[in-house]
């Protein structure tokens, strides 16, 4: 297959993370024939400083053009003062729009080998997988009406959860065809007893699962959603949910893995994948090649599952991130045992590759009996 992807490495340390997350795609490309070409574009501090704007034309040009775009972290304390529509981050706010991903996949998983850096209990954390699918263009944060009336004394807000049929269907196929090549099972989370918008949202995916009679769904409402998360969570498999209550939900699963370096996440839909560790550029160890990119690298993973349909290449990568994390490849937000050998960046993407090397010749090896 040949692919052109778009790297956007961004600023502080989303270079560092998607040089090694570009690596692994080499090699998986290199290991199953593919062609995999990579173009490099500007975007968030360090494109201000070449053209004056977070998101130059050619950057998204280039990205409404790819198959698929890997993006680091954006982000520079320098800028920090910059009215936000100026700032490094409104570069990525305008790319996801205009590339109009309306769902979002964030998954959660235990790896075993590092349990101890969940804050949960290993008993309750080890073996949870979770995919979180969140609606990410309606909802609260986009509908209308919206803003502040009245003056001083007598001031008030309001903001609008709106949702369509059309808007909950697709989002809701997304978390079917997930589960499909899962475990089988959505939980779609709503607070139906309370809110029309969710009553809608219960009664279309209600009607949507109709059509993927292999995959058992069930219904939570968010305030327990929230609980079990914690209390079980390896009771989930796909959980689907709309933008608000995926904001706070995503997040809070995140302690499932136990640290931001692990955490990978797809925003599919639109008219190209953009696929980004959910960290930011960590200015306080930008430069020093110790950052963790296994999350860059879990994402270049999901691009080649969610952009390309390239499943087998994902769950390669996918088995050598355990394989390495096993071998006891450790940065230091997930050194909690304190003992292990600390790694640098280009270490850990060194040792995916190899790991992905030794899983090919494994299948070709399989194949030749
Ligand atoms: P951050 O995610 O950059 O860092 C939070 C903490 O986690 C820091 O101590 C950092 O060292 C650590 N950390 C993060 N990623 C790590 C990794 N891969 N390996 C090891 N340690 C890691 O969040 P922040 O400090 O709140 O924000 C820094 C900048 O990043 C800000 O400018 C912010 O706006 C931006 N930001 C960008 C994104 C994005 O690009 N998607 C997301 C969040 C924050």
């Amino acid at each position: 297959m040949k692919l052109h992807i778009v790297v956007l490495a961004g600023d502080g340390i989303g270079p560092e993370v998607t040089a090694e997350a570009e690596r692994v795609l080499g090699t998986v490309a290199a290991t199953h024939g593919h062609n995999f070409e990579f173009e490099h574009q500007l975007i968030g501090a360090a494109a201000i400083e070449e053209s004056g704007s977070p998101l130059p034309r050619a950057t998204l040009d280039a990205c409404l053009a790819s198959n698929a775009v890997l993006l680091g972290a954006v982000g520079a304390p320098r800028f920090d003062n910059l009215p936000p529509n100026e700032r490094p981050e409104a570069g990525l706010l305008l790319l996801r729009r205009a590339l109009g991903g309306y769902a979002n996949l964030r998954p959660a998983i235990s790896y075993d080998a590092i349990k101890e850096a969940s804050p949960l209990r290993s008993e309750i954390a080890a073996g949870a997988d979770i995919l979180i699918v969140r609606e990410l263009l309606g909802g609260l944060y986009y509908g209308e009406p919206r803003g502040f009336s009245g003056t001083n004394g007598d001031l008030s807000a309001k903001n609008t959860m709106r949702y369509s049929v059309a808007e909950v269907e697709r989002v809701a196929r997304v978390a079917f065809s997930a589960a499909t090549n899962r475990r089988g099972k959505v939980t779609s989370v709503d607070k139906a007893n309370v809110l029309e918008a969710s009553q809608l949202w219960r009664q279309t995916v209600t009607r949507v699962a109709r059509d993927y009679p292999n995959v058992y769904l069930e219904h939570m409402y968010v305030d327990a959603c929230a609980m079990q998360l914690l209390t079980s969570p390896k009771r989930f498999d796909v959980i689907l949910t709309e933008n608000l209550f995926g904001d706070i939900l995503s997040d809070e699963a995140a302690v499932i893995t136990g640290s931001l370096g692990m955490l990978a996440s797809a925003t599919i839909g639109g008219q190209v994948g953009l696929y980004e560790p959910v960290h930011g550029s960590a200015p306080d160890i930008a430069g020093r090649g110790i950052a963790n990119p296994f999350g860059a690298i879990a994402s270049a993973a999901m691009l080649l599952r969610y952009s390309c349909g390239l499943e087998q290449e994902a769950d390669e990568i996918e088995e050598a991130i355990r394989i390495v994390l096993k071998e006891g490849y450790r940065t230091l937000d997930i050194n909690s045992g304190g003992s292990t050998y600390l790694a640098r960046t280009a270490e850990i993407g060194e040792a995916v590759c190899d790991a992905i090397a030794e899983i090919a010749d494994r299948r070709h090896a399989y194949h030749a009996v």
